[in-house]
């Protein structure tokens, strides 16, 4: 896992967002507040009093019927789309309560950015999207393209969303190392659809990365 040698003849980084370019290890507090918002969603069709309660509901049913993300299992179940969706999180979720600047996050990706095409890729709105970067004090200038899954039509882990990636950027899957903090969603699709993968655990995860992107430029 996080072999350097899989960057060789890889000309572009397709990094997830969340919990990867603020890792999720120091910020559990706003993952939890995501959930919670989704739960808030849920209240309604899972007849619950509490947004916790929503949320463990949801998971039941996501576990129950083998659904792939809380977003499949709202639409599948519950007829609650993606953009419907969205709009409800771009409603309550505040980033800049919660998240800050990374240096060490911002300097990695800045260096890898020498070397390689960066695309994000992520189930986020685009809105969202774009107000963490700007909290996280990562230019979105850095991205080649912002694609969430809004745009694609598909969230991960379907691997639709890494094959629609590959034919907006124009890219094969070949040339690309997928980046993210959860395997089954950020690494396992993308590797099956020929992607080559590298899992962020931390801010040391993106610093080696940036060192092997430049040991193979
Ligand atoms: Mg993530």
């Amino acid at each position: 896992m996080n072999d350097p040698a899989t960057l060789v003849g890889r000309s572009a980084l397709l990094l997830d967002l969340d919990g990867t370019l603020y890792p999720a290890s120091s910020h559990r507090a706003y993952l939890e507040t995501v959930k919670r918002i989704t739960g808030m969603r849920g209240e309604e069709v899972y007849d619950a009093s509490v947004p916790d309660s929503a949320y463990a509901d949801l998971q039941a049913d996501r576990s129950k019927y083998g659904f792939g993300s809380d977003t499949e299992t709202l639409r599948e179940r519950w007829g609650i789309g993606i953009a419907e969706m969205n709009r409800f999180r771009e409603r309550w979720t505040r980033p800049s309560d919660f998240l800050a600047p990374e240096p060490r996050v911002a300097t990695a990706v800045e260096r890898m950015l020498a070397s390689r095409t960066l695309i994000l890729g992520t189930n986020n709105t685009p809105v969202l999207a774009r107000r963490i970067l700007k909290v996280l004090e990562i230019p979105e200038g850095w991205f080649a393209a912002i694609f969430s899954s809004e745009d694609l039509g598909a969230a991960k882990p379907d691997r639709a969303f890494f094959e629609r990636i590959c034919e907006r950027a124009g890219l094969p899957a070949r040339a690309f190392v997928s980046v993210g903090d959860r395997a089954a969603s950020d690494l396992d699709p993308a590797a099956a659809v020929g992607m080559e993968t590298w899992l962020v655990v931390g801010a040391e995860d993106l610093e080696a990365l940036a060192d092997a992107c430049e040991a193979t430029c």
